[in-house]
């Protein structure tokens, strides 16, 4: 048993429903048994009522939960900062590119490699990844993160049209190539499949009714992809599934929405989507850093709140800026304050966005996201650097509010000093 001691921020409440669930211990401790969070207290009541724990000093940093990246691709670590393109043009002379390098399997592993090396070097424990177009590709993704003991979705990515032929497959070996990878990896530890057809624009009816079987074939698989991300794509969208009334309908009518789905961006979605998106219980993956990277356009958070669709955050590499969770919070916040129907996201909300929602988007609300007793210990350490800037601020802050306001302004990968999942290290800081 193990109680460690420092500051801890966790959200076990939802803070868009009940402002003041916020929980900040400023002399907190954090009590670990057997990979599982045993307590969440002040220090002083854990030590008195725990007094054979072994304590561990953390004091002059802080506890958050692990981080939850929504929506991220790991074909694409290589080609962040793609500047100055938009969707269909930069995945076309950037993405795609890359993407079919991945047919090399020793390529792969070496991006898988670095990907799960960055996912924990930034503090992010679950992630719902899209994978690869190529089976031995997110072959080494899944082995990648289960050697590196990350909580990892991810999927086959689908496509059989308008991508680079090489990327496309037909919808047997869809079929095919999917249930074997879900049958080696979903449920085994703790890696999930997630069924990925790249988005509508990429898949022919068939190939989208692939989907929806196996999703019926096994009703606990995640299903992840696309929505209404740029204007263009919509438009394209529309034209080549005339029958249906929008980009949403696509998805819905092979079966494709529901709670176990996460749909990534959702820039351009009417109110009346947004009913359906909240009815069925779907979820959105929001992507500021990319949205704004690639010109997207600023997604209307209040409308989705006030419809009550679940949201997450996604860093969506590499049409995002990197990693860290944390600034897609702070972008999501920036981007809100002058947001057509501007909102003004609390600390608390860009922690529970950060954390917990992803978690709850994930179907894993129950196993992580938060510091209730019983749930896994996983969790982030975050230091500031002595002398920097983020120190500073925080030396002369007081209201708990405040100092996390502070981390998710300036705390970058440098301040992430160990990261944990169910107890056990997945990254320490040299
Ligand atoms: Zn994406």
């Amino acid at each position: 048993m193990e109680l460690l001691r420092s500051t801890i921020f966790h959200t076990p409440n939802n803070p868009f429903r009940s402002p003041d669930t916020f929980v900040a211990l400023e002399d907190g401790g954090l009590l670990i048994t057997e990979g599982r969070v045993t307590g969440c207290a002040d220090y002083s009541t854990l030590r008195t009522t725990h007094p054979d724990a072994v304590v561990r000093d953390l004091r002059g940093g802080f506890i958050v939960p692990g981080l939850v990246d929504a929506h991220v691709h790991f074909p694409q670590v290589r080609i962040i900062g793609g500047l100055g393109y938009s969707l269909l043009d930069w995945l076309e002379q950037l993405t795609l590119p890359e993407e079919a390098r991945l047919a090399d399997v020793t390529y792969a592993s070496a991006i898988a490699g670095e990907f799960v090396n960055a996912l924990a070097a930034h503090g992010t424990t679950t992630a719902l990844v899209f994978g690869s177009h190529f089976a031995p590709a997110t072959t080494a993704l899944f082995e990648a993160a289960e050697k590196r003991g990350l909580r990892v979705f991810s999927g086959l990515v689908l496509s059989d049209r308008l991508m680079r032929p090489e990327l496309h497959q037909s919808p047997d070996s869809a079929w095919r190539e999917s249930k074997a990878l879900a049958e080696r990896f979903h449920g085994n530890g703790r890696l999930g499949y997630a069924v990925t057809p790249r988005f509508a624009l990429s898949c022919s009816e068939a190939m989208l009714e692939v989907c929806g079987a196996l999703l019926r074939d096994d009703a606990t698989l995640r299903f992840t992809s696309h929505i209404n991300e740029n204007p263009r794509e919509i438009e394209e969208v529309e034209r080549l599934f005339a029958g249906a009334s929008d980009y949403l309908e696509v998805y819905e009518r092979f079966g494709l929405t529901g709670p176990n789905s996460v749909l990534a961006h959702s820039v351009h979605t009417t109110n009346e989507q947004l009913v359906r998106l909240a009815t069925s219980r779907t979820s959105i993956a929001h992507c500021p850093c990319s949205n704004a990277s690639l010109g997207s356009g600023v997604m209307p958070m209040k409308r989705h709140l006030d419809h009550g669709v679940p949201l997450a955050l996604g860093t969506d590499v590499g049409g995002g800026t990197g990693f860290g969770m944390m600034k897609e919070a702070l972008q999501a916040y920036l981007q809100q304050r002058v947001a057509a129907e501007p909102f003004t996201l609390t600390p608390a909300q860009m922690l529970y966005l950060a954390t917990r929602a992803g978690a709850e988007a994930l179907g894993l609300g129950n196993q992580t996201g938060d510091f209730t007793s019983g749930k896994a210990a996983d969790f982030v350490y975050l230091k500031p650097v002595a002398g920097s800037v983020l120190d500073g601020v925080l030396k002369h802050t007081e209201a708990p509010e405040r100092k996390l306001a502070a981390l998710f302004t300036l705390a970058g990968a440098e301040c992430v000093r160990e990261v944990r999942v169910a107890g056990d290290l997945v990254f320490h800081a040299a």
